[in-house]
């Protein structure tokens, strides 16, 4: 979706008077008391909420929760995100638990100007994760029109995400974070200035096949770290212990290498690492040659020569994506070369480089440090995100263009 300029945003429209269905994710995580433990999705629908309802409209809101199976679970009910979400928009919610009953429909109908209704969690169907057209018909009676602002589940073809676009011909339209993930994630893709330098990291090869194979179009430099970079150094024969690999990826790691250099992009693997005699954080550890590394060790974060020469790379790029942990950052001791990581990229994006950051754990590196006004863009989206730059269609952003 290279032409930005096709998308309809909800800017490009007053809503005044209408009844509006947007599409948000609310899928909040939430601790054994069903409380929310971060209520970040929410507080990224916010401008698109407020934008509609100070237009003079009513809003319709619905979203998933969780992997419901099908049918009412009261761990994943909605009525959690009601207060939260009252507080912020500092108004009553209006919150149906069926979705297809009279009372929601004639609640629907009377909505005034301003009011604000959730409806129960889409899960609770089965209908909504197999599109479905019956229900989407449904769901886009209550409403003139439909908004996606849920980029994270955009990868889905969900009914509410997909099917539902069709019943909105002339009236279905991009909410402000979607439109800015898209806008943001094309900056990357499509008008990255060079030296553009991507960073890949996490635990599998397999994982990150289709990203690989995208961005080495695209790319002046690819820095892979993590476990990831094990496979990697196998295949150029080195000796990496215990640590993490996949064995059956050693082919595609040597013809991405080949690739590489055939396309001159320049590959930067770990020189160093820091390694341990197991996955714990009570292990000893020390630093090593990546390629030497001890038949009983394995390597769990990065050494310190890797960190300074990742840096330098990221220091020099002028747009920098980094996807991935490049080492166990969940573990204390095996965290400081994400951590390293992490301020790099926020250090070159402060000298005015373009940086933007995806996927749930580098997100989570990146709020650990309280980084995140340092980044460019912080995409909301892991799935979602990681199709969109393996070059993929998603279901939920072309049903609005179509
Ligand atoms: P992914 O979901 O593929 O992005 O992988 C994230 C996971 O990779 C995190 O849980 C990290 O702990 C893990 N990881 C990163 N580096 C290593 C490593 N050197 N050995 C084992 N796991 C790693």
């Amino acid at each position: 979706m290279k032409e930005f300029s096709k998308m309809k945003t909800i800017e490009d429209f007053n809503f005044k008077g209408k009844k509006v269905l947007i599409r948000v994710d609310f899928n909040v995580p939430l601790n054994h008391n069903r409380q929310i433990t971060d209520d970040t999705r929410i507080k990224e629908s916010l401008p698109t909420i407020s934008k509609i309802l100070e237009d003079g409209a009513s809003v319709i809101l619905m979203t998933h929760l969780g992997r419901p199976k099908g049918g009412y679970e009261h761990d994943y009910s909605l009525t959690t995100i009601v207060p939260v979400l009252s507080k912020f928009l500092n108004k009553n919610v209006i919150f149906t638990r069926d979705l297809f009953s009279d009372k929601t429909k004639k609640v629907a109908a009377a909505l005034k100007p301003g009011e604000v209704m959730l409806l129960e969690n889409l899960r609770f169907y089965k209908e909504e994760e197999k599109p479905n057209e019956a229900f989407a018909k449904d769901l886009a009676s209550l409403a003139d029109c439909y908004v996606n602002d849920a980029f994270a589940t955009s990868h889905r073809n969900h009914t509410s995400i997909a099917t539902i676009a069709k019943f909105f011909p002339n009236n279905k339209y991009f909410g402000l974070l979607l439109a800015s993930e898209i806008k943001n994630l094309n900056k990357i893709l499509y008008d990255a200035k060079p030296p553009f330098t991507a960073v890949l990291g996490g635990a599998k090869i397999s994982s990150k096949i289709g990203i690989i194979k995208n961005l080495i179009d695209k790319v002046d430099n690819m820095i892979i770290g993590g476990g990831m970079s094990y496979t990697f150094i196998k295949a150029l024969g080195g000796s990496i212990g215990n640590s993490l690999v996949e064995n059956d990826r050693l082919e595609d790691a040597r013809s991405f290498v080949q690739e590489m250099m055939l396309k001159g992009v320049n590959l930067y693997l770990p020189i160093d690492a820091c390694i341990a005699e197991g996955f714990s954080e009570l292990e000893d550890f020390k630093m090593c040659d990546i390629d030497k590394i001890p038949s009983h060790m394995m390597g769990l974060d990065m050494g310190k020569r890797t960190r300074r020469r990742f840096a330098e790379i990221i220091n020099k790029s002028n747009t920098i994506l980094w996807n991935g942990p490049v080492g166990v950052f969940e573990m204390e001791r095996f965290k400081q070369g994400t951590k390293a990581l992490a301020i790099s990229v926020a250090g070159a994006t402060i000298s005015g480089s373009f940086s933007l950051v995806g996927g749930g754990d580098s997100v989570a590196a990146i709020n650990e440090y309280n980084l995140a006004d340092q980044i460019s863009y912080v995409s909301t989206g892991g799935g979602a995100m990681l199709e969109y730059v393996e070059g993929k269609e998603l279901p939920g952003v072309q049903a609005l263009l179509t």
